[in-house]
């Protein structure tokens, strides 16, 4: 009969156990793919415009080589719009939403990062 109270004592341990495994995988989860706030934009490594994410805006950015880029963020993400590029890789990379993601113009130098505040 005790050892029957422990069996159940220890399954329901590890139940918890494993609950609270699940949970904290699911907070690292979150974190690692926590939404941005801002977006940077870089000239040949120079910071030349930081974007709230939140706001609906759309800018022409002189990137290098005479390439202008016209760069659209709003509802949490940013994307490449338009591009006087010759290959416009950075127009089909399409919308970035996560920390860390970017477009990169090679023929602009250009980068857009999404970075947190
Ligand atoms: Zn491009």
């Amino acid at each position: 009969m005790k050892s029957k109270t422990i069996r159940r004592l220890l399954i329901g341990l590890l139940f918890a156990l494993v609950i609270a495994v699940c949970l904290v995988w699911i907070l690292i989860q979150q974190y690692g793919t926590a939404k941005g706030q801002y977006a940077a934009v870089r000239v040949s490594g120079q910071t030349v415009l930081t974007l709230d994410l939140q706001e609906n805006t759309r800018q022409w950015v002189d990137g290098a080589n005479d390439i202008r880029l016209c760069i659209v963020c709003g509802d949490g993400g940013v994307y490449v719009e338009q591009s006087g590029c010759p290959d416009k890789i950075c127009v089909h990379k399409g919308r970035i939403t996560t920390v860390g993601d970017m477009i990169v113009c090679l023929p602009a130098q250009t980068v857009v990062e999404v970075i947190q505040p």
